[in-house]
This record gives C-alpha cells, sequence and structure tokens, in this order.
C-alpha cells in the first residue's frame, strides 16, 4: 500500500485535484491500485486557516508519505503578505525539506495538440522528452553572492557557479535511473568549453555512466543544446542539466508542447528507507486567478502530474500508460478546455466534462 498526501493549495488547484481524485478513485475501484490518500492544506488556504502557509504538521506528513502531489498555490488575496509568509515560501519549503534535488519536466506533445506548438507541425508532432534539471544547487544557491560597490563605487552583481561531486552524481542517478525506464538514451548538458563547473559535471557524468553501460551518454554544450531543442527536438530523450541551464531549457521545451495547463512535472530527492525516492509531483501552472470558479481549468497537467506518481514513485508503468493514452484519446476526438481551443476545432469541455471524458475512455478499455 502507497501513501499519497494530495495538497490542493490556492485558485484552481482545488478545482484540477477534485478532478484528479475522480481518477485516482477509479484507479483504485476498477485496477485494485492501492493506496492510502491524506489530504492537507498549503499556501493561501494555509495560511487563512492556520496563519502560516506550510504548518509543521504538514510538512511531517510530507515528509512521511510515498509521494505529494500539490495542485497550485498563490494567488491576489495574499500578494501584500510578508515575504515569509507567502503561499510560495510553502513550495521552497517543502522542496527544501524532503531535499528534492531533481526536477523532472517531461516536454509531449500529444499529436492532437501539435498545431499548438510555435513550431512547424512535423516538428514536434509525437515529441516525447524529459529534461532533468538540478534544483538545489548552482548559481541560484552559490556564494558569494550579492551586489556589492567597489573602490571606484561601481556596482558589481555577484553570483556563483557551484556544484559538489556529489551533488552532481546524485542528479547524474537520477537521469541514467530515468533513462533506463525510457529509450535508455541521455544526453548531458554544460558548458566545459568555458566553465570549470562544466568540466567536474562532464566528469562525473561519465564516472557515474560505468554503473549504466546500457544507457547511451552523449554530451553538448547547453547553448548548442538549446539550438537544437528547437531545431530537432526528437533527437533527444532524457537530458539532465544543472539548475540554471535547466530553468531556461526546461521552459524552452514546455513550449514546444502548446499550453500550460498541460503540463505535468516531478521533483524527486534521495531514496527513503522503503526504498522509493522522496517526491513531489505538481502541475507546471500556476494557481491561474483570472479563470478560478469559472470550470475552465485544464484537469490533465495535474493528470499528468498523477500519471508521473504512478510511474516514478509506484513504478506502475501499466497504469500511467493507460492513463497517458486515454488522455490522448480524448484530444485526438477533439474535447477541448479553453484554454486548448483554437478557432472552431474541437468541442468546449468544462474542468469536469474533460475528467468525464477521460473516464469514460478509461472504461471503454
Ligand atoms: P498561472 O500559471 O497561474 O497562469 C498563467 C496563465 O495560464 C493564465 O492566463 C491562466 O489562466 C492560464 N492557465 C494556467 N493554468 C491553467 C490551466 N490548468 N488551465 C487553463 N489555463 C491555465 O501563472 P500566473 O498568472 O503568473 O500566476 C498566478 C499565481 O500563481 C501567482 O500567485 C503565482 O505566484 C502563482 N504560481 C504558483 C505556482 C505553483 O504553485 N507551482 C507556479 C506559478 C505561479
Amino acid at each position: 500500500m502507497f501513501s499519497l498526501l494530495i495538497l490542493p493549495g490556492d485558485g484552481i488547484g482545488p478545482e484540477v485535484m477534485t478532478e484528479v481524485k475522480r481518477v485516482i478513485s477509479w484507479f483504485q475501484d476498477k485496477r485494485g491500485l492501492k493506496i492510502n490518500i491524506e489530504e492537507g492544506l498549503v499556501g493561501g488556504a494555509s495560511y487563512d486557516k492556520h496563519g502560516i502557509p506550510l504548518t509543521e504538521e504538514m510538512l511531517r506528513k510530507a515528509l512521511e508519505v510515498d509521494a505529494v502531489l500539490l495542485g497550485a498555490v498563490g494567488g491576489p488575496d495574499y500578494d501584500n503578505l510578508r515575504f515569509d509568509l507567502k503561499p510560495e515560501r510553502a513550495l521552497l519549503k517543502l522542496r527544501k525539506e524532503l531535499d528534492l534535488f531533481a526536477n523532472i519536466r517531461p516536454a509531449q506533445c500529444f499529436d492532437a495538440l501539435a498545431s499548438f506548438s510555435s513550431l512547424k507541425k512535423d516538428i514536434v508532432s509525437g515529441l516525447d522528452i524529459v529534461i532533468v534539471r538540478e534544483l538545489t544547487s548552482g548559481i541560484y544557491f552559490g556564494e558569494p553572492r550579492g551586489i556589492h560597490t567597489d573602490g571606484s563605487n561601481e556596482r558589481i552583481g555577484i553570483n556563483t557557479q557551484r556544484y559538489t561531486e556529489s551533488e552532481i552524481r546524485r542528479v547524474a542517478i537520477s537521469a541514467f535511473e530515468l533513462a533506463l525506464k525510457r529509450s535508455k538514451k541521455l544526453c548531458s548538458m554544460e558548458k566545459a568549453n568555458v566553465m570549470e563547473s562544466g568540466v567536474l559535471w562532464r566528469d562525473v557524468v561519465n564516472e557515474v555512466h560505468a554503473d549504466y553501460k546500457e544507457v547511451e551518454l552523449s554530451h553538448m554544450y547547453a547553448d548548442n543544446g538549446a539550438m537544437q531543442l528547437v531545431r530537432d527536438p526528437k533527437q533527444f530523450d532524457v537530458i539532465v542539466t544543472d539548475n540554471l541551464f535547466g530553468d531556461i531549457l526546461s521552459d524552452c521545451a514546455a513550449m514546444l508542447t502548446g499550453s500550460l495547463g498541460m503540463l505535468p512535472s516531478a521533483s524527486l530527492g534521495n531514496k527513503k528507507v522503503n526504498g522509493l525516492p522522496r517526491a513531489m509531483y505538481e502541475p507546471v501552472h500556476g494557481s491561474a486567478p483570472d479563470i478560478t470558479g469559472q470550470s475552465k481549468a485544464n484537469p490533465i497537467a495535474c493528470i499528468l502530474s498523477f500519471s508521473m506518481a504512478l510511474r516514478y514513485s509506484f513504478s506502475d508503468l501499466k497504469n500511467a500508460d493507460l492513463l497517458e493514452r486515454c488522455i490522448e484519446k480524448v484530444l485526438a476526438k477533439g474535447y477541448r478546455t479553453p484554454d486548448l481551443m483554437m478557432g472552431d476545432n474541437g468541442q468546449l469541455c468544462s474542468t469536469t466534462e474533460m475528467t468525464d471524458k477521460i473516464l469514460e475512455e478509461l472504461e471503454a478499455i
């Protein structure tokens, strides 16, 4: 029996999470999925009840369970709160306390949505790649940092790219493990041509490769990687890169697929005693205050986040594949939430109706 903590959060978070819970119930009832679910407050919802965005009790639960599934946090009601009380602080605290160092972002282009991409249809159609971004170190955390004034009163902005071997090794291991579960192809991106941290990155990734000989490893400079991602993204399967390059490359890859309402993500940490990695799954989108309460939210990003939990936390590839196949079929039949409507193509669905269609497909299998 696996355990999952559901944190719906704010804005459209609870709306899309209601739909995910319907999908989970289906898998429990019809496919014998054994998950024990707990639910809690996070972000603004937690602030409203407890005066803080994440309580110690909720953090303790997040540390105990096999996986956390989070909706979204934030919204205009909380914009003027003190920095440490803002809903987004809950996310940062969860990532830090769970030590979620590997951020996994798939960029998968469902054929039916290929015309949404800013690239030509044949370049993105059928695209299915994953970027593994190091999340807890590198230039966003390295010291020294800050803005200083030198002797001649000139201001100097400083950030430091710093990686230890063990930080590189652990994210490389996550990426190789992921590659093993997919098509056994990994491309590591850095700038070893101009950065010592990149030289070390390449060395350590090569060392880790010795334990994963069945994976085909290649290296690419990150600037070339950016170009290749828009030139011919299907040449990649799994990409591993550092925090800064990963931030940029994963946003770039996200746009290959079209809508924000379609993008899931996972953040993985070290293995716990039971052998499962600590993990948090969440859609890439935020709380979307502009459409909250209007039944317009696309639930697919959050449903796909659950599918990632099936795949990466519960090693239930069969059910993950099944769910993704059904979503693909629903899109192929033309059902669309408003964010996916283009001209008059497609049949407009509310948040709940989109899930109804996915459940119908699951039933039909
Ligand atoms: P957003 O992702 O909430 O919305 C951007 C645009 O995409 C909006 O027009 C929204 O309507 C649309 N959109 C987002 N998700 C959608 C979905 N599932 N279906 C259909 N349309 C969708 O980003 P934002 O507007 O910059 O931020 C709003 C709030 O969310 C802010 O408070 C921000 O801090 C927070 N935020 C939270 C997270 C998170 O919880 N991980 C991430 C980003 C932003």
